[in-house]
């Protein structure tokens, strides 16, 4: 048996990501209390988490050198009843900074946190030749750990590495802890967190053109390496990042945004079974929940009824992953709303131009009656939509066409090598 130990694990993707590389009996464990469990050694390989990466070191019989130095076990393999501990965070950290593309070299590093993740963070950095690494935390208990009050002491830092929870799933909505603009001369971020892909803090960073780093890579390089050790093998690379790019596209959101009538919910619709995502359609789950068609709720209660409406839809489906949504042709005005869909979310705005759009009659659009309606709306809408698109349809012609260019540039976006998340 194999699995993951730890508390409150029932959203884990741990083992959707031990099936990618081939292990089909990977299972939750969730545990109060360990000792039975390890004593019992009832498994052949397991990983640690939260709070049990440190609390299971004196059930081991032994501890690999590179674990015992970081003070800090997420892999434990029984041979014959001997249980031996390792930490694969490291090398899996190492492996996310080497796919990004992140050099530590002589780079003054700054960690938020210092609990366990942190000391490996910490480790790793040294290891790789940085020419300070500090933690800025809210209890401090070694040398180079500052209090979160002091940061404005590291403004002149050039990498920042987030260990703290703050942020992570289902507290999407936490505040960062501090704001990233005093920072000057930053060259990146990264956030440990990978649910959401990208948190609060680095949707900041993106805001402030900082290159971002999720912990996702990660999450998959430190399964590989726990993987290898459960079956005695070595995955290659190219194994690794094609779960990598497999996983991420699954956990994102394909969200699309453009005028009235663009076709948004056509083409969710018919990309839905292409990449086998959860269709939302925001505009009819609205009706469905009200009870009424959106020009009902228009005429009887107004358009900023609608908008509360709106956006408590989208606090109840940004969370989620994997899911495919036709989002309302307004909803780009509200750039709070846009930001809590980005988390999970690729922008995919379908740009048709108005003068295609008034070849159809238009119907039952509340804001839009008539062509100069939407020259006002395509006028006042086209910047925004652009501004928040991760990727841009310009749409003429033919539909099916269309279809294929979209699933090819979406595929073509999640199999690329050294895009940002
Ligand atoms: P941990 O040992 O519990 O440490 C958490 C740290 O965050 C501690 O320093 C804690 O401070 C601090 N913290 C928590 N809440 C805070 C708050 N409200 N304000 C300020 N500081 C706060 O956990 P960990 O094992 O290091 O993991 C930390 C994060 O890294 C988690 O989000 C985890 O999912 C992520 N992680 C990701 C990967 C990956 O593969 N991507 C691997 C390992 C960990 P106190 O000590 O004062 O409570």
């Amino acid at each position: 048996m194999y699995g993951l130990i730890g508390r409150q694990l029932t959203h884990s993707f741990s083992p959707y990501v031990h099936s990618l590389f081939g292990n089909a009996q990977y299972r939750i464990i969730e545990l109060d209390d360990i000792s039975a469990f390890l004593n019992h050694k009832s498994f052949r390989g397991i990983n640690v988490t939260i709070p049990y990466k440190e609390a299971v070191i004196p059930f081991l019989g032994a501890i690999d050198p590179l674990a015992e130095r970081i003070g800090s076990v997420n892999t434990i393999i029984n041979e014959n009843g001997l249980l031996k501990g390792y930490n694969t965070d490291y090398q899996g950290l190492k492996l996310s900074l080497e796919y990004h593309k992140i050099s530590i070299e002589n780079k003054k590093v700054l960690i938020v946190g210092n609990g366990g993740a942190a000391k490996t963070v910490a480790l790793l950095a040294r290891d790789l030749h940085a020419d300070r690494v500090v933690k800025a935390c809210r209890s401090v208990r070694e040398t180079n750990e500052y209090p979160l009050q002091d940061i404005n002491r590291f403004h002149d830092f050039e990498i920042i590495i987030n260990t703290t929870p703050i942020g992570m799933y289902p507290h999407n909505s936490d505040t960062p802890l501090f704001s990233l603009k005093p920072f000057t001369h930053l060259t990146c971020v990264m956030d440990l967190i990978y649910n959401p892909l990208k948190t609060k803090w680095l949707l900041e960073a993106e805001s402030l053109n900082i290159p971002a780093y999720n912990g996702l890579y990660m999450l998959v390089a430190q399964a590989k390496g726990s993987h290898d050790r459960f079956f005695h093998k070595e995955t290659p690379l190219s194994e690794l990042n094609k779960n990598y790019n497999k996983l991420r596209a699954k956990m994102t959101n394909l969200v699309f945004v453009g005028l009235p009538m663009s076709g948004k919910s056509l083409y969710a619709r018919r990309l839905e079974p292409l990449f086998r995502k959860h269709y939302i359609d925001t505009d009819r789950e609205i009706e469905k929940n009200a009870g009424i068609s959106i020009v009902d709720i228009f005429r009887t209660q107004g358009e900023k009824a609608f908008r509360k409406l709106e956006f408590d839809l989208i606090k109840n489906v940004y969370r989620s992953h994997n899911q495919i949504i036709s989002t309302g042709g307004g909803m780009i005005m509200n750039s709070e709303l846009m930001d809590l869909l980005k988390q999970n979310g690729l922008i995919i705005y379908l740009d048709k131009d108005p003068a295609e759009i008034l070849k159809h009659q238009i119907r039952n659009r509340p804001l839009m009656q008539n062509a100069d309606d939407l020259y006002r709306l395509a006028e006042i809408r086209g910047p925004l939509y652009q501004k928040h698109a991760d990727i841009t349809f310009k749409l003429t012609g033919d539909i099916t066409v269309h279809i294929q260019e979209v699933e090819r540039k979406i595929n073509e976006y999640f199999s690329h090598k050294r895009t940002q998340h």
